[in-house]
């Protein structure tokens, strides 16, 4: 069985010429996710003329910015005459974006449609967007946004009002690259396109949920970024929290911007961490050295750029509770964590077990589950059945399918999305606070003390006071 949900109609490129410019265009982003996925969007055929205008305070020239961009785009195959055309014409401005002159320069460059990328650390986005606002930007200019969006609920609402000072909230995207528009249609189509899963995706039938995203990647040289970060903020506030919306949410009537988005802020404004207790339902740690995958790691607090002091998480759990009539009393546990023994991008669904199983059957050991993997998307369903041998005898078998892979990776996904002007899939502002209401009270204890920073050896499968556990395999 194979269930396709296509990413997208066939589409035209739009025909107007679009500028994209990168704020931060020296930075590990840019050359990491956001330039390789251009590179496959310009070479789809479906993304409109692009002028790309690269700007950091590092003063190259037009053509150390050119070689930045062949390099990116090599990464992914993107060297055919669409993509050359591009990088020919690519302008680099070395300038502070913070600076109100440096801006206006930078903008006397861009021509049409205009969309800016803010590849910059969080602070700095804010001082550039304030900036913006006294340079002044052409009407119907789109502005992209990389998590984290704020540092908190008041960072993030006082960022928000910045960037709607700016321009209407439908010009804003707060990308989630987590959620490319392929993966999003597959959880939607699974929910709400059978008849079979709907009527059961609720507390009465469901024991718990849990969202896991373990990699067995360590830092890899991202110090610069993660230790800032950490587990929770990285993954969970971002990224899983999108996830649980997703799986939690009602039917949108249609899937217009503002159907789905209001219907995910509904159940984000629902969800709380568990009994409002961070010390029993919240864990963190951070990997010490190990061996994983046949690759010996040093513990994280050893790793080059980390700060150990800072006690940044490499492994962040969290147990929510989701308050509406569907889910009340359902625990929806979270959970991201580095250099584990293995990679696990799931939700997994567990279900109540049957009211009675017979007498005379014999051998019933575990729940039903259906599962849902991101990256590859993927369907598994394990059910209990009278297997081979003894009929009497139950055992579990999984029903699996793949979904069809989007056309594109998911930053090339999130940039066509933008070039187009729809915000479906970026995160609107109140959602965006929400998450931060939601993790603060977590974030709050453990900058107090009140959960313990544990370790975990890289390689294995998190720490001994898990909340979750080895997640069912
Ligand atoms: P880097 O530190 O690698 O890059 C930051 C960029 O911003 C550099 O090009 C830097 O230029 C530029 N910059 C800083 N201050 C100014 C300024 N005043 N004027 C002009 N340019 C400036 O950061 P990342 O690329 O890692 O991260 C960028 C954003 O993306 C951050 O918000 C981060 O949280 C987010 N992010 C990053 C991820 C990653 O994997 N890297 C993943 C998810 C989110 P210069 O070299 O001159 O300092």
């Amino acid at each position: 069985m194979t269930t396709v949900i296509p990413s997208a109609p066939d589409r035209e490129p739009s025909a107007a010429r679009q500028t994209l410019l990168i704020l931060g265009a020296s930075g590990d982003l840019t050359a990491r996710l956001l330039l390789p996925g251009l590179g496959r969007l310009v070479a789809s055929g479906t993304a409109p003329e692009i002028t790309l205008i690269g700007s950091g305070r590092d003063d190259w020239d037009d053509g150390q910015w050119q070689r930045r961009v062949t390099d990116s785009f090599a990464t992914v195959g993107a060297d055919g005459p669409r993509e050359a055309a591009l990088i020919r014409e690519a302008r680099y401005l070395s300038a502070d974006v913070t600076r109100e002159d440096d801006l206006r320069r930078l903008l006397a460059l861009c021509q049409g449609q205009l969309v800016i990328f803010f590849a910059l650390p969080p602070m700095v986005t804010a001082r550039s967007a304030a900036a913006l606002c006294r340079a002044g930007l052409p009407p119907g200019t789109r502005l992209m946004l990389e998590k984290p969006f704020g540092t908190d609920s008041i960072s993030a609402r006082s960022l928000n009002d910045l960037l709607t000072e700016l321009v209407p909230e439908e010009q804003v995207h707060r990308i989630d690259h987590f959620l490319g528009k392929s993966t999003v249609l597959n959880i939607l189509g699974l929910r709400f396109a059978n008849r079979i899963f709907e009527p059961v995706l609720n507390a009465s039938h469901v024991a718990c949920v849990d969202i896991v995203f373990d990699e067995t990647l360590g830092l890899e040289a991202r110090a610069g970024y993660y230790d800032g970060a950490g587990a929770m903020v990285d993954m969970v506030q971002s990224h899983l929290l999108q996830v649980l919306a997703l799986l939690a949410m009602d039917a949108p009537p249609t899937l217009t911007a503002r159907e789905l988005r209001d219907r995910k802020a509904q159940v984000l404004r629902a969800t709380r961490l568990w009994d409002d207790d961070p010390a029993a339902w919240s864990r963190r740690a951070r990997y010490a050295a190990g061996e994983v995958a046949g690759r010996r790691l040093p513990a994280y607090a050893q790793e080059p750029g980390v700060d150990p002091a800072r006690g940044t998480e490499t492994l962040a759990e969290v147990v929510l509770a989701v308050d509406t009539w569907r889910w009340a009393g359902v625990p929806f546990r979270l959970r991201s964590g580095k250099a584990m023994a293995a990679t696990r991008k799931e939700a997994i669904v567990t279900f109540r077990q049957p009211a009675r199983v017979p007498d005379g059957l014999v051998g019933y050991e575990h729940p039903d589950r259906l599962r849902i993997g991101f990256g590859p998307d993927r369907l598994g369903l394990d059910v209990n059945i009278n297997g081979p041998g003894n009929p009497f005898e139950l055992e579990q078998v999984r029903l699996a399918a793949d979904f069809g892979p989007g056309d594109l990776p998911p930053y090339g996904e999130v940039l066509r999305a933008v070039f187009e002007g729809d915000p479906t899939l970026s995160v609107r502002g109140d959602i965006a606070e929400e998450c931060w209401r939601i993790v603060e009270p977590v974030l709050g204890a453990w900058r107090a003390d009140e959960v313990p920073l544990t370790e975990y050896p890289a390689g294995s499968r998190g720490p001994a006071d898990s909340l979750i556990g080895p997640v069912p395999g």
